[in-house]
């Protein structure tokens, strides 16, 4: 049977909680993620953890922080004009996007909050700071098309809707 290693296709169903037992986002068997091994689709833990498994498998993964959506780093909050965002930006809290540092460094940032005419940014991902708990099931494993392997992301109709390239 295939198991899961780098270059494979993945479909899975999955349920992440945080420490309390809060349910932070799901996915079930009729609408699962698809992902691609080996290619940071997912975060390194839990990816490190599904390694080896095969369809039917149910894996409980506690992920750590620093495997996860990192450590939590004290800085304020930035604000920056809504205006210098394109006007159909989907400013919702939690969306990260990616911009330039001084020095040309590319980094991610993620909006906390709209108030006016002021985007509130924070250098943390929302569940940085937070150990995951996630229950996976895997569904499906197959090997990546070269496309899908040059992308760096699954392609097709239960993979990744809507993608033109
Ligand atoms: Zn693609």
């Amino acid at each position: 049977m295939t198991s899961i290693s780098d270059g494979k296709v993945v479909s899975i169903s999955y349920t992440l909680k945080n420490d309390a037992g809060k349910v932070l986002d799901s996915s079930s068997a009729d609408d699962p993620l698809l992902y691609l091994q080996g290619c940071e689709n997912l975060v390194p833990g839990l990816e490190k953890e599904l390694e080896g498994h095969a369809v039917g498998d149910k894996v409980a993964a506690v992920v750590s922080p620093a495997d996860g959506y990192g450590e939590r780093v004290d800085a304020p909050l930035e604000e920056i004009p809504r205006a210098s965002f394109p006007d159909d930006a989907p400013l919702a809290p939690g969306l990260g996007f990616g911009v330039e540092d001084e020095d040309g460094n590319e980094l991610v940032l993620f909006v906390n909050k709209v108030e006016g005419g002021t985007v509130f940014v924070d250098v943390n991902h929302p569940l940085a700071g937070e150990t995951l708990h996630f229950d996976v099931e895997v569904l499906a494993v197959r090997d990546a098309t070269e496309d899908e392997r040059a992308h760096g992301h699954p392609h097709g109709p239960t993979g990744h809707e809507g993608h033109s390239h």
